[in-house]
């Protein structure tokens, strides 16, 4: 399998060729957009990951250019923190996934491998459980057909709770995913967080989908039907 990182921050570059290389995929790594946009064209890559602050032409430029050209690798862009109007942008242009920094490389890692099973495939744009579902385009939350009006943290902590649903998230992860920190200690911003969540999306439904599991994280899943 062979990989694309084009970013032009030379540490961030270098770190992502060595440890997609130990991984065990073939890695080229281009330093701006011109170089990764010839690369893409020349080379036969499974998969491209994207900056998108690069020098000259950006990563949304390149995105465009190489979707435009027909050429259907997934793509998953870099993007700085807390910018909702570009992930939006980015699986608008054709993206696949988005990863936002500073990140885990094992984060990374799973995102890739994630990306390489899915192949050409298109990520969902609406993910759903039970009655409740949530539409990452329109930034839009629905359960039992009824709007719900949620903050851009919990948008994004309910987001990933469904990406990865039926799966124990660890709070130190879900810190690390929607506030870009790595913290153990202070875990009560999370706890507010996702009393809030439920407040909104959990209280006033049937079936409760999110679950504490005591000591390790919170849950989203349907309930078991018996
Ligand atoms: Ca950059």
């Amino acid at each position: 399998m062979k990989i694309l990182i084009v970013e032009d921050e030379a540490k961030t570059g270098d770190y992502l060729r060595k440890g997609l290389g130990e991984a065990g995929f073939v890695v080229d790594l281009a330093h701006d957009g011109v170089d990764g946009l010839h690369l893409v064209q020349t080379g036969d890559y499974d998969l491209v990951v994207l900056d998108v602050m690069l020098p000259g032409l950006d990563g949304w430029a390149v995105l465009r250019t190489l979707r435009r050209e027909g050429h259907e690798m997934p793509v998953l862009f870099l993007t700085a923190r807390d910018q909702v109007e570009d992930r939006v942008r980015g699986l608008e242009l054709g993206a696949d996934d988005y990863l936002v920094k500073p990140f885990a490389f094992s984060e990374l890692l799973a995102r890739v491998r994630t990306l390489l099973r899915r192949g050409k495939t298109k990520e969902p744009e609406v993910f759903g459980v039970a009655d409740l579902e949530l539409d990452l385009l329109r930034r839009r939350v629905t359960r039992a057909g009824v709007r719900i009006d949620l903050t851009a943290k919990e948008f994004a902590l309910l987001e990933l709770l469904l990406r990865r649903q039926g799966e124990v998230l660890p709070r130190s992860l879900i810190a690390s995913q929607v506030w870009d920190m790595n913290f153990d200690s202070d875990t009560n911003v999370i706890e507010v967080a996702v009393r809030r969540l439920r407040a909104k999306v959990d209280d006033p439904f049937e079936p409760k989908l999110i679950r504490t599991v005591r000591g390790m994280g919170y849950v989203l899943e349907a309930a078991e039907t018996r």
